[in-house]
């Protein structure tokens, strides 16, 4: 079985936003979180954005009460 190489090609060395600034991940705070969403409204991956994990699990959390209140969507087509 062909083993399937799937190459991560936006890397970055930033870090993470939380931290440096010490902001707060509110899920009412729609605007902010829409920064950390893809374009189809998915959760952008840590490594894309420079999250670290302790802060990408706070932010998935929140997005996900953001999206019950239907303050951000689920899904953009
Ligand atoms: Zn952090």
């Amino acid at each position: 079985m062909a083993r399937y190489q799937y190459q991560e090609t936006t890397k970055t060395n930033a870090p993470c936003s939380f931290c440096t600034t010490s902001a707060i991940i509110d899920y009412k705070d729609a605007e902010s979180l829409r920064k950390f969403m893809s374009g189809q409204a998915k959760i952008s991956k840590k490594r894309k954005t420079g999250t670290c994990t302790k802060h990408q699990r706070e932010l998935a959390q929140a997005i996900k009460r953001a999206r019950f209140l239907a303050l951000v969507p689920y899904v953009i087509r």
